[in-house]
């Protein structure tokens, strides 16, 4: 109760020195405003909620005050794609734990990966297994599962992810060869459905039952979704239901467990603020769109909320009407495929403040037709200096 009467006001005071902002610098380009309170809010929740260890799946947000941010929560490990994201994380925090789960690399970047040291690798095909070649001891491969089974809004399993008979192969070989075996899984981001992991969980221990092999650790991927306000009883949920059936289908020696979150880690830390070009008939073009911060937009419904604000920072009035989006570019694709509802009398020269924004915003920004938000703003900052721990407690 007290928590949460001082989130409300920490969330007035966010919304007050946004209006600020405005009515102060009328800023013309976009830009991304990072709450760092709500990303060590939610940290907490997931290395405090989850029943196992807690990685941060990197490409969702790299951004370095995110990371910084993480690491000053506790979060000490991060599921990272490529070197660049290797570099990123140490850079964050220089004796970070690496999970390298992207299942398909060059030679060279894992030679790599190598040398910065990866405590867990993935695999879904024999091939990139041999790929490998010879990993130090305790190394940990996670053979990743995919069940032609959808989930989340947006389905990660038709690429990644071996079948229930290639995977019991793969970490049979895994365990011949020495290295420390685990499974892992992604349900699809956006997951609401505690279904999708209890499911993938079951079939993990079938998995290992048929090949024969004792886990040391289960991974149940990302995929869990960002919130709306009050959401925390949806996550609560979903994390009983993965630690009920870890035990249940694991009855012996439950594996460790752990999770990869990106989305749900970062959606609610990061607002974005956007101004409107022009209004047309029903129609508002924006400074920042599909080739930018809005990538996401095109191929799902992403769970963010508008609220328009004037030029002196005060909320647009009038009745909610559907607008048609486009963004700043030359290129007519360059529209959000669903309407936005927003108040009638919405003007040239105002903002939209996205809130929701932090994941797979900034991360897929391009510089085409020389757009895109690139200024990020973060909120403690302008009361203190950048950069500081303030530990969450
Ligand atoms: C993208 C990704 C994640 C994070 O997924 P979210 O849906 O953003 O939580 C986790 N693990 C792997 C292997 C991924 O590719």
């Amino acid at each position: 109760m007290v928590a949460g009467a001082q989130n409300n006001t920490q969330v007035r005071f966010d919304q007050a020195r946004i209006a600020t902002l405005i009515a102060e610098r009328q800023p013309d380009d976009p830009i991304a405003i990072l709450r760092p309170w709500v990303l060590r809010r939610t940290a907490l929740s997931f290395l405090n909620g989850f029943p196992g260890q807690v990685s941060y799946a990197v490409k969702a947000n790299p951004a370095s005050d995110i990371l910084h941010n993480l690491v000053c929560a506790g979060v000490s490990t991060f599921d990272v794609a490529s070197v660049a994201e290797m570099h990123a994380a140490r850079q964050a925090m220089p004796n970070a734990r690496l999970h390298y789960h992207n299942p398909v690399r060059s030679a060279s970047e894992i030679t790599q990966a190598k040398a910065l040291g990866i405590a867990s690798w993935s695999v879904d095909r024999m091939s990139e297994l041999d790929k490998l070649g010879q990993l130090t001891p305790n190394t940990q491969v996670a053979v990743r599962l995919s069940l032609k089974r959808g989930g989340g809004a947006y389905d990660f399993g038709s690429k990644f992810g071996a079948s229930p008979d290639v995977a019991t192969d793969l970490l049979r070989a895994v365990a011949a060869r020495g290295m420390t075996p685990s499974l892992t899984f992604h349900p699809g981001t956006q997951c609401t459905d505690p279904a999708s992991w209890a499911d993938y969980i079951a079939a993990c221990a079938e998995v290992a039952q048929r090949a024969g092999v004792r886990l040391a650790a289960l991974n149940v991927g990302g995929g869990f979704p960002a919130l709306p306000r009050g959401g925390e009883t949806l996550r609560q949920r979903l994390f009983d239901t993965i630690a009920a059936a870890n035990k249940a289908h694991f009855p012996d020696q439950p594996p460790q467990l752990w999770c990869e979150p990106g989305r749900a880690m970062v959606a609610d830390a990061m607002w974005l603020l956007l101004r409107v070009k022009a209004r047309g008939d029903g129609v508002l073009t924006l400074n920042d769109g599909l080739y930018g911060a809005l990538g996401e937009w095109r191929d799902m419904p992403v769970p963010a909320r508008q609220t328009a604000l004037n030029q002196q920072g005060r909320p647009v009035t009038g009745k909610l009407k559907p607008f048609t989006i486009f963004g700043p570019t030359c290129d007519s694709l360059d529209r959000v495929p669903a309407p936005w509802m927003l108040p009638s009398g919405i003007a040239d020269g105002d903002y939209i403040l996205i809130s929701g924004a932090g994941a797979y915003s900034l991360a897929l920004v391009t510089p085409f037709n020389g757009y895109g938000t690139r200024e990020m703003l973060n909120l403690d900052s302008m009361v203190e200096p950048a950069g500081q721990c303030r530990l969450a407690g």
